[in-house]
């Protein structure tokens, strides 16, 4: 079967079939954008299919619904996977997508965990990068807000075996958002359920791939948090109840170690643990900053009561392209009320690092290595 050599698609073979004026949608109030709840008026697919020619030409055309056969397996056995990254304009009015290179990669060993084709991710790029200048109109106009892109592959074979897709389509959407916690959350801090009960993410498992069938079953839990007055989920792992993710955003701590210094930690990359594009940012400034020390280690929720009661624990926040930097202020961990101080300290890292990311992002800092401009 895998005889006939895989045929990568190419920027070069894309083609382009506008929206009609009578097909183009109004721009929703930069205001009252919710999380993925508007889409603009060009889509990107890619089809694949095994053993003809493999990957087949990039098309751009107007947003439209998909047809699936009923036995698809993506409806069956969620064969699918996704990625979440964001366009931003800057303050110089370009339009810039920060580290793609780093989804690109993270998508491919997605679609190897979930027995879907791998494919050039240069050429993806190039292709989301026509796709968004079709729809720049749609890129907002504010610091407050961006324009998530949604690369998506799905398995479509429409036979019911739980059993490699033959085909499979790429496509990718776009939304324009605002931010995703409301500015007081963004100044108070968010709250999180931290019930051992639930996991995330198991060794040997796929918490380091980014498959819809991670998110499904987070729902629930996540309905729970809200019940309960709190705002996320924290997610541990284990006998230790070791502090993983905090709902789709990575986890840093910054504490008193030992040796009295300011400490920065997250989470090993043990395969429990999504590589974050903005973790793995934040760790590099960091690093670069050198102005405290930055650790990935694993840390047990034993850990944190303590430190938070000998006053050490300084700083709790998630990471994440949607959320980008959300400082945390409280913690239920079963039964317990757990305060956490981290917009109270004075020169807090998460508000450096935020602002640092932010200046990258929106082009305050015009030409980083790490922005690709459109
Ligand atoms: N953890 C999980 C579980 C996520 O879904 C996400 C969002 N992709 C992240 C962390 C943050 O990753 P990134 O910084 O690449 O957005």
């Amino acid at each position: 079967k895998n005889s006939v050599p895989q045929r990568f698609f190419k920027y070069a073979d894309l083609s382009v079939r506008l929206a009609g004026p009578n097909q183009l949608n109004p721009k929703p109030d930069v205001n009252k954008l919710s999380f993925g709840k508007y889409f603009t008026d060009h889509m990107l697919k890619v089809h694949y299919y095994e053993g003809m020619n493999s990957w087949q030409a990039p098309e751009i055309m107007p947003f439209e619904n998909i047809v699936l056969h009923p036995a698809a397996k993506v409806l069956h056995y969620a064969v699918e996977l996704f990625e979440g990254m964001k366009a931003y304009r800057g303050v110089d009015g370009k339009i810039r997508l920060f580290r793609p290179e780093l989804n690109m990669e993270r998508m491919n060993n997605s679609a190897i965990r979930a027995g879907l084709p791998s494919f050039r991710g240069e050429e993806l790029i190039k292709c989301i990068c026509r796709l968004i200048s079709i729809d720049q109109e749609w890129v907002p106009h504010s610091t407050a807000s961006s324009l998530y892109i949604r690369p998506t592959l799905i398995g479509i074979d429409p036979t019911l075996g739980v059993a490699t897709s033959d085909s499979a389509l790429l496509y990718v959407i776009l939304s324009p958002v605002g931010s995703y916690f409301k500015a007081t959350d963004q100044q108070v801090g968010i709250s999180l359920l931290a019930d051992p009960r639930y996991t995330r993410a198991w060794p040997g498992g796929c918490g380091n791939a980014k498959l819809g069938s991670n998110y499904g079953p987070t729902i629930q839990v996540q309905q729970e948090a809200i019940e309960k007055g709190l705002q996320q989920v924290l997610w541990l792992y284990g006998e230790n109840k070791e502090l993983t993710e905090i709902g789709t955003m990575n986890i840093f701590v910054v504490y008193i170690n030992n040796n009295g210094e300011r400490e920065l930690l997250t989470p090993p990359l043990n395969g429990l643990i999504l590589p974050g594009v903005v973790r793995n940012s934040l760790l590099a400034i960091s690093r670069q900053w050198n102005q405290y020390k930055v650790t990935e280690r694993s840390i047990t929720m034993k850990e944190i009561i303590q430190l938070n009661s000998d006053n050490r624990l300084l700083e709790i926040f998630g990471a994440g392209t949607a959320c980008v930097v959300s400082p945390v202020s409280y913690i239920d961990f079963q039964g317990q009320e757990l305060h956490i101080p981290t917009t109270e300290q004075p020169e807090a890292i998460y508000q450096m690092l935020k602002k640092r990311l932010l200046d990258i992002q929106y082009g305050i800092i015009p030409n980083h290595p790490w922005s690709l401009i459109i």
